[in-house]
């Protein structure tokens, strides 16, 4: 063992739609690499990914069409850290009622989409994060989901004021139904980048 600082892991972002781009900032801020995913090749050299806020039936198809569902389920087998953020929280989980197409799954939890409404009932509201130290999390949520159960492990790690469940955590996954990457709270984020750090040093003694 020496002193030198580890290398930057490099974490995708998943970028067939959605925002990724601000995701991408983020993690930049937190001294992790950042790098865009958008094909096999790319998604098979990052140490964790991911999943941005989008609309969730749209990145499932593009999954689909880029023949990328498949390899990111093998990853997620094989012990990939992946974050869905919204959409990202969607298709993270292993039942999605609402989804027109099969979620990639891997979070046993089951999730509600478009459980606030439309757009109109967009809102922000500030939020107590298991793992996460330093006070309220300020979370904005956009046509959000809300996680209706969770189970096989999944713990639920935040809460709205009336019980309702909005983020959840199982292993290397992480998700999330607001969108951290559009506020200037990096702690989400750092939190993530410790978990695909850990996961790289564990692999590495393995
Ligand atoms: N309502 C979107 C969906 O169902 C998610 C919204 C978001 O990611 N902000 O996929």
């Amino acid at each position: 063992m020496t002193d030198a600082p580890a290398a930057p892991v490099r974490v995708g972002v998943l970028a067939l739609q959605g925002d990724f781009e601000e995701h991408a900032n983020m993690l930049r801020a937190t001294g992790a690499e950042a790098v865009e995913v958008r094909t096999l090749a790319q998604l098979q050299s990052v140490d964790g990914l991911v999943i941005p806020g989008g609309e969730s039936t749209t990145i499932a198809r593009l999954l689909l069409a880029f023949d990328l569902m498949e390899p990111l389920r093998e990853l997620i087998a094989e012990g990939l850290p992946v974050w869905g953020t919204c959409a990202g929280a969607i298709l993270l989980a292993d039942a999605a009622p609402g989804l027109d197409r099969p979620s990639i799954g891997g979070l046993g939890m089951t999730i509600d989409r478009n459980a606030f409404g439309t757009q109109v009932d967009s809102f922000e509201t500030d939020l107590t994060i298991d793992g996460v130290e330093g006070g309220p999390f300020h979370a904005v949520f956009i046509r959000a989901p809300v996680i209706t159960e969770v189970h096989d492990g999944t713990e639920a790690t935040a809460r709205l004021e009336d019980g309702r469940i909005v983020a959840a955590r199982s292993g290397r996954l992480m998700a999330t139904c607001f969108h951290p990457e559009i506020t200037d709270d990096h702690r989400l984020h750092a939190a993530f980048v410790e978990l695909v750090q850990d996961a790289v040093t564990e692999e590495a003694v393995a």
